[in-house]
């Protein structure tokens, strides 16, 4: 059994490594771009950006004013249990969060809609998300907490295509999409692009959501089609003139990262989101006998989270 006070422990751990350190994947990214970028403006906000991480690290603050909002991926093998069950593990992720925003300490962004109550520490009704996974393997009892802080706020966006629309129709939305984010602010570039393709409405966004934040700098889809894609749109993202912040450059995607789930025949949603400037996110897996290993890759989508059929036999065949 998974000991609660260790998941709050590491949880409170997680909170501060999310704001603080930026992921070596991202920076390794940054730095790349900021080796090939010739536009003036853009070349000084990466320079200044790579001096920023390292400032927040020495200082042990936040890398960025906006601290995003917290939101948390769980994950657990099929034999896990947790000491108090899945309440005890929600109510120790809520004060994780609630005790790091004071203490880092964290901007407290979430308030309720339509009163704007604040309190004070990011956590109010369905705040902050909590998603769950379940894994076949490894087996024994382990769980992995995921904190991302989620940051550029308007950088996001749908639209239901036709599946006639085609790969032409992606790239239309994709660079419609990056060329808002960019002219109007949206959300602070370069960043991961996540795309969420299929699905229903809602599941194509968490789908391009988990794209963005779920998936290291690098790291391609299983499916080399999309993995074909994914190259494919990082370069066209690149090469729209624009680059950090909006400014005239050629890095404006650090990486683009596609997930497709099965969706209505009659059409092909889509989803855009961009992970920003400061991609947040901390890894943790916690064992039933107290070990607890850092990582900074999620390691989300799995085979298991991409199966794409069950066991079965069709009953017309069962019956012959
Ligand atoms: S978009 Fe990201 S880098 Fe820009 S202000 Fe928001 S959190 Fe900070």
């Amino acid at each position: 059994m998974i000991p609660i006070d260790l998941i709050q422990t590491t949880a409170e751990t997680l909170m501060d490594k999310a704001a603080i350190e930026i992921p070596q994947d991202y920076l390794d990214g940054l730095k790349a771009a900021a080796a090939t970028e010739n536009g003036d403006l853009s070349s000084f906000v990466l320079q200044a950006m790579l001096e920023n991480y390292e400032a927040a690290k020495e200082d042990r603050r936040a890398m960025c004013g906006d601290t995003g909002t917290p939101r948390w991926y769980v994950k657990m093998g099929n034999d896990t249990r947790i000491e108090g069950g899945p309440v005890a593990l929600e109510a120790a992720l809520r004060r994780a969060t609630a005790n790091r925003t004071n203490g880092v300490p964290l901007r407290p962004n979430r308030v309720h809609p339509l009163w704007r109550t604040d309190h004070d520490n990011n956590v109010g009704i369905g705040a902050p998300e909590i998603e769950y996974g379940y894994e076949p393997s490894p087996s024994g009892e382990w769980i992995d907490l995921i904190t991302v802080h989620k940051g550029g706020l308007f950088g996001t966006d749908y639209r239901m295509l036709f599946p006639s629309d085609g790969i032409e129709g992606i790239k239309r939305f994709y660079l419609d999409s990056l060329v808002a984010f960019g002219k109007r602010g949206l959300a602070c570039q370069p960043a991961i692009i996540g795309i969420g393709l299929g699905g229903c409405k809602d599941t194509c966004m968490v789908l391009g959501k988990r794209a963005a934040c779920l998936r290291t700098v690098g790291d391609r889809n299983s499916d080399p089609k999309i993995a074909a894609l994914e190259e494919e749109l990082k370069e066209l993202g690149n090469s729209i003139g624009m680059g950090a912040m909006g400014f005239v450059g050629k890095n404006m995607v650090i990486d683009a990262h596609v997930e497709v789930g099965y969706c209505h025949t009659g059409g092909m949603q889509m989803s855009v989101h961009a992970f920003c400037l400061s991609s947040r996110r901390a890894v943790a897996r916690i064992y039933a006998d107290g070990r607890v290993e850092h990582r900074t890759d999620p390691d989300w989508f799995t085979p298991y989270q991409r199966r794409e059929t069950v066991e079965w036999q069709p009953e017309m065949e069962a019956a012959e």
